[in-house]
């Protein structure tokens, strides 16, 4: 199963590169990139020839820790357990997912778990913390399936929107059909289960979806999913950004979380006797995440430019609450086709989260929920910006910092090291952009994510 690196010891994860990296040769590759998110939601590579793969997989390439407290400029802030220029840290390869890359020839990709030098796995490795929350979820007999909606806009060389047609429009897709045939070209070639193309509503934006798995392989498809389309948007003289806003006062990218609770085969979203025919379980697990949300926002919207993209009116679920098919609920509840499609959408999330963190902490959140029983309010029916009662989630960073350094729930189950160097992350981030128009805010991270 991928997402299990840790399992293997070093002398098995050397066997399995040397045989990979024969295949690899056959198949004309001639380097691996090894991706992963920092703190700030920026994917960072490293890159060995073929040659040097089982070297890679038995210790890891050398990775500093201070991307620990990177920030989205590129610059550094500190947290306690920061060691500055000092020290080191293994980046290793999770074979299970080695991927030839079909917009880059000559390329693999890998997604990257971090050591310490001596092998043990880094407590700020947020890939790990995914897998160790998505762990103690199966101790319990429970499973969750997740997707992670990629939305982007395509830009030409001066960096204005290459394309200006209508919103789901026709128009749009015509203009930039070789492009987007490659793009589904390319993520199917690479094994990625695709289940819909098609242009979004912005100017530029386009959306592709892709079938849920595990939660850990979720994020790393994500990873994967937005590595290809900027490798096939080169190809073409295209530029993407993932920002959560491209241009001001308009809707920006979601990164939206879609995700089911199972138990032996049986989706707990179908067929049980609450609302909708949700079962007790997924009752409680998102009544749990639904209290966690603004604390969540944190790790799920965590630029500044999150709050300029999670207002009312724009299907980035800027309210605390759920419905069926409620497009402006953060928790968007889908009942879908067949048994198994039934799913909540995590809507107010965003391409800047690191998505290892976000399905961590949702399954945290919603595991907590489960523990304590907790009763899933009422359903938010129709538009809540109409509604007296409705409760914005933080409409600032922050606001939702605030709230994350309240959570005694992230903070014992990120782990003090990786809980701390995130909110240095995030104050320092914070910091960064105080006192800046939104036009600044925009402008500064456009092409960052
Ligand atoms: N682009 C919207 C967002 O910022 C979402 C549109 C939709 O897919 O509903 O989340
Ligand atoms: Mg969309």
């Amino acid at each position: 199963m991928a997402g299990m690196a840790t399992t293997y010891s070093r002398a098995e994860r050397a066997a399995r590169a040397r045989a990979a990296a024969t295949q690899l040769a056959a198949d004309g590759i001639d380097g691996v990139v090894f991706g992963w998110v920092d703190n700030a939601g920026l994917t960072r590579v490293k890159s060995v020839p073929l040659g040097q793969l089982e070297h890679a997989a038995e210790y890891g390439v050398g990775a500093v820790p201070c991307f620990d407290v990177s920030l989205v400029d590129d610059s550094f802030t500190t947290a306690p357990s920061s060691t500055g220029p000092v020290g080191d840290l293994r980046l290793v390869p999770d074979l299970d997912r080695l991927t030839p890359l079909a917009a880059q020839p000559g390329w693999a990709w890998a997604p990257a778990d971090r050591y310490t030098q001596g092998g043990a796995p880094h407590p700020g490795c947020q890939r790990r913390f995914a897998r160790q929350v998505t762990e103690t979820v199966e101790r319990r007999g429970l499973s969750m399936r997740a997707g992670i909606e990629v939305e982007w806009v395509v830009a030409d060389t001066t960096g204005a929107p290459a394309t200006f047609g209508p919103g789901y429009g026709m128009t749009r897709f015509v203009e930039h059909s070789d492009y987007l045939r490659e793009v589904l070209r390319a993520l199917t070639a690479q094994g990625l289960a695709v289940l819909q193309l098609h242009p979004e509503y912005a100017a530029g934006q386009f959306e592709v979806s892709v079938a849920a798995e595990g939660p850990v392989e979720a994020a790393d498809t994500t990873m994967l999913v937005r590595h290809t389309i900027r490798a096939v948007s080169a190809r073409h003289g295209l530029r993407v950004s993932y920002a959560p806003v491209f241009t001001e006062g308009s809707v920006g990218n979601g990164a939206h979380l879609h995700l089911s609770l199972w138990r032996q085969g049986r989706n707990l979203g179908h067929g049980g006797p609450g609302p909708h025919g949700l079962h007790p379980d997924a009752e409680q697990f998102f009544a749990g995440v639904l209290a966690e949300l603004p604390a969540l926002l944190a790790l799920g919207a965590p630029s500044a430019a999150s709050y300029l993209r999670l207002v009312p009116s724009r299907f980035a679920g800027a309210y605390r609450c759920w419905g069926l098919e409620n497009r402006e609920a953060a928790l968007r509840l889908i009942t879908g086709s067949t048994a198994g499609q039934a799913n909540a959408e995590l809507k107010c999330f965003d391409a800047a989260a690191n998505p290892y963190l976000v399905v961590g902490g949702v399954l945290a959140a919603g595991l907590a929920g489960l523990e304590c029983g907790l009763p899933l309010p009422p359903e938010t029916p129709s538009d809540p910006v109409a509604l007296f009662a409705a409760e914005r989630l933080p409409a600032s960073l922050p606001e939702a910092v605030d709230a994350f350094e309240k959570s005694a729930l992230l903070r014992q189950a990120l782990g003090s090291e990786l809980y701390e160097a995130v909110l240095a992350v995030r104050r320092a981030e914070a910091e960064l952009f105080a006192g800046r128009t939104d036009a600044d805010v925009v402008e500064a991270v456009r092409w960052r994510y």
